[in-house]
């Protein structure tokens, strides 16, 4: 792809509009970056510019640089029914995200993972599972460092493993990744999204461009996932944690079959670190990804067994007066608590949060059956109140700490304290790492 002296838009400056427009710089192209936000707020993303020759249109859009480029490169941030990308669209202007702009210059073996939930521990593992058979692996994507960062390095690598948003999804279109992984499916996002049918047709889009010599890894256990994977062109690799597959990866009787072409690997589950069942679908889906892409079957289970959990997902914080306390500040939407309350018992469970547009309806039957005392935080509050506090004893709190302190006043020795909100942390939080270092302040000084 040819980008000297083209004119190329930077739609949005966060971390992947900053990497975007210096590898565009640097390749040659007339950058002009764009952002609603001015230039004090956008201080440190420029102080990372200062040395490119970069045009910036701050606190406000002009429609020309959107009519005049050559070529869009849309951060995630940006919703894609965003009028001025709309009428550039229709003008005929090129418009891509930076996945898709980065897959056009990374010429290895790419694996593509995304779901509602578990993105980023399986995309974490998978990446630690390739380095342990011996490949040059780059981990990236919607996980922290955007893919262009690999391509600007000029790195050499054999193996890219890829966290991928449904954000990053919407302007692909050549993007192809040789296994593309979709873990599960249920409603988020519902504030970006018209609707829960089209962020599912955005995730959707992961296996698009896929050939019949690809892989598509889905999760056969998911119904709504399984219904979309009919009709794929790639070759469908299945992980279940129920049923026996011929062809895919499955757990039976605590070992995980692996059967591919016939061919059959099996793996005791016994000492894996990783707890909880959705993480048995992670290690699952991992493993499919690695094992698709050229790994040997032992060191790579040995990666995964090693493998402990990442933080703020389902983290235990400390035992106090009998009660045991865990964060699970990364579970912002309702199929991730509902994970959360399946592995435990007489919870008092700390949620709420900024609200994000869907139901809370689908935790009815776990609260009913394990959540003994519901503690409520934050925007989300009221409408958490209004659709589950008739199911348990609930509670409002006005601080995170209040909440802590109170669930320490009325949770019976024995049980146990989570924090699993099912929303954002943004109405409170400056994101879910500080929601969780204050929940672990608050339970260290009880
Ligand atoms: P993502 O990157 O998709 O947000 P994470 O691995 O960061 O996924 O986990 C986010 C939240 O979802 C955590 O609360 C975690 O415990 C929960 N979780 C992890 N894997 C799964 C899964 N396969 N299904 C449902 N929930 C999961």
């Amino acid at each position: 792809m040819e980008l000297n002296n083209k004119n190329i838009l930077v739609v949005g400056l966060a971390k992947t509009g900053v990497a975007c427009a210096r590898f565009l710089a640097a390749r040659g192209a007339r950058v002009t970056v764009t952002d609603m936000r001015d230039e004090a707020a956008l201080a440190s993303q420029l102080a990372e510019l200062a040395a490119c020759d970069i045009r910036k249109v701050l606190g406000s859009h002009d429609e020309r640089d959107f009519t005049g480029a050559d070529l869009i490169v849309v951060s995630p941030g940006v919703p894609q029914d965003h009028p001025l990308l709309v009428r550039a669209a229709a003008a005929g202007r090129e418009i891509v995200s930076e996945i898709e702009l980065a897959a056009r210059f990374i010429d290895v073996p790419l694996a593509a993972i995304t779901g509602t939930n578990g993105k980023t521990t399986t995309t974490t593992l998978a990446g630690e599972i390739f380095r342990a058979n011996g490949y040059r692996t780059f981990v990236g994507g919607n996980i922290g460092n955007p893919l262009i960062e690999l391509v600007e390095s000029g790195e050499p690598v054999d193996r890219v493993v890829a966290e991928i948003s449904s954000f990053q999804l919407e302007w692909i279109s050549t993007f192809r990744p040789q296994v593309a992984a979709l873990l599960n499916l249920s409603e988020d996002h519902l504030d970006r999204y018209a609707s829960y049918q089209e962020y599912i047709d955005a995730k959707l889009r992961i296996f698009e461009n896929q050939e019949a010599t690809d892989f598509a890894v889905v999760n056969r256990d998911d119904a709504l996932v399984w219904r979309y994977a009919q009709g794929l062109k790639a070759h469908l690799f299945p992980f279940s944690r129920k049923q026996e597959l011929a062809e895919g990866i499955f757990h039976r009787d605590g070992v995980i079959v692996y059967r591919h072409n016939g061919r059959e690997e099996r793996f005791p589950t016994k000492g894996i670190r990783l707890q909880g069942v959705h993480n048995l679908e992670n290690i699952m889906a991992a493993l499919a990804c690695a094992l698709l892409l050229g790994c040997r079957p032992d060191a790579s289970f040995e990666a995964a067994q090693g493998f402990g959990a990442l933080h703020h997902r389902m983290e235990f914080v400390a035992e106090k007066n009998g009660v045991r306390y865990y964060e699970d500040s990364k579970a912002t939407n309702v199929g991730s608590v509902e994970k959360a309350l399946e592995s435990f018992d007489a919870i008092t469970l700390i949620a709420g949060g900024k609200d994000k547009g869907g139901s809370y309806a689908p935790l009815a039957p776990l609260v009913r059956e394990r959540v003994r005392h519901l503690v409520l935080i934050g925007e989300a509050a009221g409408r958490m109140q209004a659709e589950l506090g008739a199911l348990t004893d609930t509670r409002l709190a006005a601080t995170l700490e209040e909440a802590v302190a109170l669930a320490a006043q009325i949770t019976e020795p024995g049980g146990t304290v989570l924090m699993s909100p099912a929303c954002s942390s943004f109405d409170m939080f400056s994101g879910y790492e500080e929601r969780a270092k204050r929940y672990i302040a608050a339970v260290k000084a009880l």
